[in-house]
């Protein structure tokens, strides 16, 4: 070994051995006798608590606000009911205005979130949109009582025909092209990243619009790429066409942007931190 080594490890050998002294020097405290008089809470503050203020993801600098707290100004009572077959798929794909001025969105803003409230309708973004990334994070409510469909669902509409399913998934049951992250009735997600009720969900979405050619017929379909929780569960899957609870599904011929709706299906699902980004 080469003398500057040598002279390098005494030394740290001592500067070792001298902090175990340092720390051996400090006056033991009898944590026992304490428990009496606990002194640690004459300087523990607890007449004014912080607020409790938002917890989330950072937002991109150039991304569009849909919910960032307080308000739902972004939000209007939807122009038409989801589709539940062709018929209406047809009727809502034909008539939707993108101009449509409704009333102020029925939900329940709560400071950092908003709420659905069962049997108001569901909502819909003021403006239209085709493709984008979005950003949500949702919370099921705890409802040991409810099962499958009934427990905790709601859903994300693009452009008011494209469903992102919404529903408690963390051991409850249903058809596997129903489950949370699943686009609905068409393909389940690849897998199950779904925590319990009462916990914060995010979404991480990217929607490709469908492109129809001059005689509307289609030419190529949506695309949804989905990370749910931080895990890939749909990757840049073709849509069929609208989301429908009771047909099978083709496209029908609508405008390039249409508005984003959330479902109401009759539970008090809550929502936060809601964003996109607009993609060419
Ligand atoms: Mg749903």
């Amino acid at each position: 070994m080469r003398p500057l080594h040598t002279v390098y490890l005494i030394g740290l050998l001592l500067s070792t051995l001298s902090f175990a002294r340092e720390q051996a020097a400090l006056p033991a405290i009898d944590w026992k006798y304490l428990q009496k008089s606990k002194p640690w809470e004459r300087t523990e503050e607890w007449r004014v608590i912080p607020q409790v203020t938002f917890n989330r993801a950072e937002v991109p600098s150039d991304a569009f606000i849909l919910f960032g707290g307080y308000k739902l100004d972004q939000w209007q009572q939807a122009q038409f009911p989801l589709a539940a077959n062709m018929e209406q798929a047809r009727v809502i794909a034909e008539g939707l205005d993108v101009h449509y001025k409704g009333a102020p969105a029925p939900w329940v803003v709560k400071v950092d979130r908003f709420e659905m409230k069962p049997g108001a309708g569901p909502i819909a973004t003021k403006q239209a949109f085709g493709s984008v990334q979005l950003h949500m994070e949702w919370k099921v409510p705890i409802q040991p009582e409810k099962t499958g469909q009934n427990y905790g669902n709601s859903g994300i509409f693009f452009m008011g025909l494209y469903e992102i399913q919404i529903l408690n998934s963390h051991k409850n049951t249903t058809y596997a092209n129903g489950q949370a992250a699943s686009l609905y009735k068409q393909k389940a997600p690849d897998v199950n990243a779904s925590t319990a009720p009462g916990t914060w969900q995010i979404y991480d979405i990217v929607f490709t619009a469908p492109v129809f050619d001059e005689n509307r017929n289609i030419m190529t379909p949506a695309y949804v790429t989905l990370i749910h929780n931080g895990v890939l569960v749909q990757n840049h899957v073709p849509l069929k066409g609208p989301t429908l609870y009771m047909d099978e599904s083709q496209y029908i011929f609508h405008p390039p942007k249409l508005p984003i709706v959330l479902q109401d299906h009759g539970e008090p699902i809550q929502f936060r931190n809601i964003w996109l980004r607009e993609l060419n």
